[in-house]
């Protein structure tokens, strides 16, 4: 890239200005990781298109000069999506932040990438009408990010990911052309490219518009907490409730280390000393009938061994349980001065089973985990807290994070439940797909962008690693020991 750099950023401060073309090592230091700080790149540059024909004219000069570009909402990505590889242009959104137009009757928003997710929903809300997907992130990261890396939530038990809420989509693609999917293009027909790009992590080119599917609020919402021993327990109850009649809108779980952290944080709600485990359960939906549902959850958890069980009497009862869950993740400073989160997917039948599993394989390196997850869709996220400063600690952390994936995947389950693959686990696609199915996927990428600059090396494996990453997921303890990662 060396010699093509300068004319490079020259040419970038035309396109947008040079004010939104940062460089220098001072400004550049946020855009070198995302909130997964175990990678770690530095940019060329990185600059902030205001339009999408800008954003085209940016894509079109890094491909001319053969250097990688990085689409970037807010970083709070945990898979090292929007770190950029040394000398690669980061292309933030954040300029890009409109709420185009809002249909009331059709029950849609157009809106641009770089708006925060609670945005919309706020900006609805005097409608009646709210933007559902929620990751625990949702008053900072943006809409562009959720839907590049498919965002999944609390509620999306209930209501589903990013992609069953995204109607259509305008991209800029790798080559600078811009194309128009969906409800936002000429007509719907052909494959579905809507869905190719949701969850496509900036690999196959740059959102720069979305139209989103609104929801009418619920009539009525009920919440209830609920309080076990142990997280075996609360793990069984959420398997029966989610096998009872009436699926929940949100169930979250806490393990006691969890619990521990979200108490020294921002939110505390007072949980007993003797918690093993809570369990957030909410219904939404029409009023008749929802306090019979919450009763039958909290029946079956009693049959369960909970030890408490209370419904949030006010609205701002129910604030503080969220907020307490929501901040739990942050709250993880409170007990170390970083933390790796892993992302396994697992039937629900599995969860103790792997639960038990990932506490084991935590203990046997010695490591602190906490668990505080998804349970209603089985969307496991055991935090791993460690020192940075300790060499050699971040490096363990995320072995130990591959082997508790490899246990996700030999309970029938997957890689990613939501944070996307990213830099972190594109060998652990390994587990289950072959050559032949990632030769597939690259096919698809190398039609779209065959010159390899729409944020390169993210989520394809890298070749010829898959017979030594599959035998480490058929032995968890092997990617520990072995090293399944270089
Ligand atoms: C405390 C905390 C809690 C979290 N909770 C959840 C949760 O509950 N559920 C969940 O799913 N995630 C969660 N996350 C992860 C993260 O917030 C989501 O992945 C989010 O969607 C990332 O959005 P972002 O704007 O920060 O994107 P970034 O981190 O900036 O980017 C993420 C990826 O998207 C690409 N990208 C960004 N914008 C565009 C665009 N316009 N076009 C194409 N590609 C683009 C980037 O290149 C990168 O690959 C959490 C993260 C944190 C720190």
């Amino acid at each position: 890239m060396g010699d093509a750099s300068g004319p490079l950023v020259q040419q970038l401060c035309a396109i947008v200005g040079p004010a939104h073309v940062l460089q220098g090592h001072a400004e550049l230091l946020p855009y070198m990781t995302d909130a997964n700080r175990a990678f770690r790149g530095t940019p060329l540059c990185a600059v902030a298109p205001g339009s999408a024909a800008e954003v085209a004219a940016v894509v079109s000069a890094c491909r001319a000069a053969g250097v990688g570009f990085v689409p970037r909402g807010a970083g709070t990505g945990l898979s090292g999506g929007a770190t950029p590889g040394d000398g690669e242009v980061v292309i933030s959104l954040a300029r890009l932040r409109r709420i185009v137009s809002v249909s009331e009757r059709s029950r849609m928003a157009v809106v641009e990438p770089g708006g925060i997710n609670t945005h919309l929903s706020r900006f609805v809300a005097p409608l009646g009408l709210y933007y559902a997907p929620d990751p625990s992130s949702q008053s900072a990261c943006t809409i562009g990010g959720n839907v590049a890396e498919n965002s999944g939530g609390a509620h999306c038990l209930k209501y589903g990911v990013t992609t069953n809420h995204v109607l259509g989509l305008e991209v800029v693609l790798p080559d600078g052309a811009i194309v128009r999917t969906g409800v936002l293009g000429p007509r719907c027909g052909g494959y579905d490219l809507t869905g190719l790009f949701c969850g496509s992590e900036g690999t196959l080119g740059i959102v720069t518009q979305i139209a989103v599917r609104l929801l009418r609020r619920p009539e009525a919402v009920r919440t209830a907490l609920a309080l076990f021993r142990s997280v075996e327990d609360a793990a069984r109850a959420v398997e029966e409730v989610t096998t009872s009649a009436a699926v929940p809108a949100a169930m979250e779980l806490m393990d006691a280390h969890a619990i521990s952290a979200v108490e020294k944080g921002t939110y505390p709600v007072g949980f007993p000393d003797w918690v093993g485990a809570s369990l957030l359960i909410e219904f939404d939906g029409l009023a008749v009938g929802l306090d019979d549902h919450v009763q039958a959850a909290l029946d079956v958890c009693q049959r369960c061994g909970v030890v408490e069980a209370r419904s949030a009497q006010t609205p701002e009862e129910r604030g503080r349980w969220w907020n307490n869950r929501k901040a739990a993740f942050a709250a993880m400073g409170r007990v170390a001065p970083a933390y790796y989160v892993a992302d396994g997917v697992i039937p629900r039948t599995a969860l103790r089973q792997v639960l038990d599993q990932a506490r084991r394989i935590a203990d046997q390196e010695g490591l602190w985990l906490a668990n505080v997850f998804h349970a209603g869709d089985g969307n496991l996220h055991p935090l791993l807290a460690y020192d940075p400063a300790q060499s050699g600690q971040a490096e363990a952390v995320m072995e130990v994070g591959s082997a508790i994936l490899a246990a996700c995947v030999y309970a029938g389950g997957a890689v990613s439940g939501e944070h996307g693959i990213g830099l972190e686990k594109r060998d652990e696609l390994y587990y289950y797909f072959d050559e032949e199915d990632i030769a597939a996927q690259r096919r698809v990428h190398d039609a779209l962008d065959p010159a390899d600059t729409a944020n390169p090396h993210k989520l394809l494996p890298r070749p010829g690693r898959c017979v030594e990453v599959r035998r480490a997921a058929w032995d968890p303890r092997a990617t520990v020991a072995g090293g399944g990662r270089s």
